[in-house]
């Protein structure tokens, strides 16, 4: 017989054989119930003493929590089965048996801490919760791309392993590479900009490695970044085109993950957007009593924004060069200004994204690379790139766990990141 699954079952008349796992079980003595759960839902399967054939009644009584069984039986009508329906089995047998007692609590209403539940991800990953966040996750990148492959831009895929550092500043992960030594790329930067200046548009979601020591609740050292970079544009179009693809995101999770939402208990609302230079995003903070650093924005700026804000993608735009990478163009294309075209998006209180206008011009970058003590040298290849005819072009970045975080309102960035690497996490 055919597997059938959970939610197909709801509409079956005759015997249906189902597979998944061990959700719950209670004993009412003459009355015993299986929750069975798979990935399209649960459902009650329901042992009578009696009526049901000893054999399997017994089973129901000797099943561990999270094994893997199957099912046949038919559905019948039951007003207090959650489903309106139950099922009533003729045989059940265990297909993989899960040890007792598990190793964490992966019920509706565990209270397992979070670093436990992550020793035991794979376990972890069978409770609804978890499931409900990954799903979602699954949504944004998904909905991420269909929106920019829609406008015709290309996917593609930037290397991993790189030979110099792409950004300079933040830290790098070495390894061997047969006699050399390489990095792990902290962006796809440099690549990103070299498919634009020949592709024009193009869309990626890439995993980057940052090897900063910090061990913080918004930090991994390993993410993936949903990216796009454009050619014959600004900065100011790519920003656009950020609030619009975050608007299409949440439109689709509102829409496809209205069950997974209920689970977590969250109501979203498409966000709005604003426009604020950094100046202007300064005055308004010191007004409001927070103090900002001369090139960036604290944490505390960051909440501050979305209670003045609230349920709003706050581009900061202009932002003081001395704060962004080399490869920001200074505002119009003046070598000498102090202000960039560089912008920072914050949302619900944190930065989930940095872009900008990129330099295409050789000698321009030469000279940012200087100011920002890096040896124009160890750029050649990057610099001789836009040697041979590149456009204007713009971009940005989304970490997806971030914006994972940040859409879900989790306080920790590794709930939302199935597998994280931190500083002392590299298993499982
Ligand atoms: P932050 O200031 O929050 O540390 P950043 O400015 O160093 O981030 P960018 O280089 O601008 O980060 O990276 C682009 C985006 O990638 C960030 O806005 C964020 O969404 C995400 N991101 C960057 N670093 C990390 C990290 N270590 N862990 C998770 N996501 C990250
Ligand atoms: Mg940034």
């Amino acid at each position: 017989m055919q597997r059938t699954l959970i939610k197909d079952a709801f509409k079956k008349t005759n015997t249906v054989f189902l597979k998944g796992w061990v959700h719950e079980t209670r004993d009412l003595k003459k009355v015993r119930f299986l929750i069975l759960k798979d990935k399209s839902g649960r459902i009650q399967v329901t042992g009578i003493d009696g009526k049901t054939n000893p054999e399997t009644f017994e089973l129901l009584d000797n099943l561990n929590r999270e094994s893997v069984v199957q099912v046949t039986g038919a559905l019948k009508k039951c007003e207090q089965a959650p489903s309106g329906e139950e099922l009533i089995p003729d045989s059940i047998e265990i297909i993989a048996e899960a040890k007792n007692p598990l190793p964490i609590d992966a019920s509706d209403y565990s209270k397992t801490e979070l670093p436990l539940r992550l020793d035991n991800r794979f376990l972890d990953l069978h409770s609804v919760r978890t499931q409900a966040i990954f799903k979602i996750q699954s949504t944004i990148g998904a909905e991420f791309l269909n929106y920019f492959i829609k406008k015709g831009f290309t996917y593609a895929h930037p290397p991993s392993i790189i030979s110099a550092s792409s950004e300079g500043g933040t830290e790098l992960f070495k390894a061997k590479y047969f006699e050399k030594e390489v990095f792990l790329a902290q962006s796809p930067q440099l690549y990103k900009q070299m498919i634009a200046c020949s592709m024009e548009n193009m869309v990626t979601i890439t995993p980057v490695w940052r090897a900063e020591k910090h061990n913080t609740t918004r930090h991994l050292n390993e993410c993936r970044q949903m990216d796009i970079e454009m050619a014959f544009t600004d900065s100011k179009t790519v920003l656009e085109e950020m609030g619009k693809a975050i608007q299409h995101i949440v439109k689709q999770v509102i829409e496809k993950n209205a069950e997974e939402l209920e689970v977590l208990k969250l109501k979203l609302k498409i966000p709005k957007t604003k426009y604020l230079t950094f100046t202007e995003t300064k005055k308004l903070l010191e007004e409001n009593g927070v103090k900002i650093l001369e090139n960036d924005l604290t944490g505390e700026a960051e909440k501050k924004l979305n209670e003045l804000f609230p349920n709003t993608i706050t581009f900061v735009t202009d932002w003081p060069m001395k704060g962004k990478p080399f490869y920001i163009m200074p505002k119009n294309e003046d070598p000498n200004a102090e202000l960039s075209e560089g912008f920072d998006a914050i949302y619900k209180g944190m930065e989930i994204s940095s872009g900008g206008q990129r330099i295409h011009i050789p000698e321009l970058l030469e000279k940012r690379l200087e100011a920002n003590d890096l040896n124009p040298k160890d750029f050649t290849p990057y610099i001789d790139s836009f040697r041979f005819g590149a456009p204007p072009h713009a971009g940005w970045s989304i970490g997806i766990e971030r914006f994972t975080q940040v859409l879900l309102e989790m306080s920790n960035i590794r709930e939302v990141c199935m597998f994280p690497r931190d500083r002392d996490r590299i298993m499982p």
